[in-house]
């Protein structure tokens, strides 16, 4: 499948962080790769169209930014209710000592504060090459 030049870098350079980190054989055998951030990847890869299928290990819905090959635009929002939002990085509920999610408006993308921190620190991260600060 054709991608345009943007998009196909990212899946490139993605490609090749992965490969990179599950470049361990023994670890891996062990310990079968789980990217950081409490990325909850439960399967391992196969080959380069495994991994794109899953775009990057995240999910994605029909219609939504990174099906549209875009990028999300999240943005800082107060979380005035709790009880129902989960971070579609980690998949751990939004609890209210979080105080704000990070959304995108467009598709209804949660991420928590403990994935945002952890992106915002390492700008090279997974989570940072699917997602933009809009704020
Ligand atoms: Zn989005
Ligand atoms: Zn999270």
């Amino acid at each position: 499948m054709p991608y345009r030049p943007f998009l196909a870098t990212m899946i490139q350079s993605a490609w090749r962080g992965y490969r990179v980190r599950t470049d361990q054989e023994m670890w891996d055998s062990l310990y079968p790769y789980t990217a950081p951030a409490y990325r909850n990847i439960l399967t391992r890869y196969r080959s380069r169209e495994d991994f794109e299928r899953n775009y990057f290990g995240v999910e994605y819905e029909l219609g939504d930014c990174l099906h549209r090959g875009l990028r999300h635009g999240v943005i800082r929002t107060p979380l005035e209710r709790f009880d129902d939002f989960y971070c579609d990085w980690c998949a751990k509920d939004i609890e209210h000592t979080d105080q704000y999610r990070w959304t995108c408006e467009d598709c209804d993308f949660d991420i928590c504060c403990e994935c945002v921190a952890f992106a915002v620190q390492n700008e090279t991260s997974d989570l940072w090459r699917v997602c933009y600060d809009t704020t």
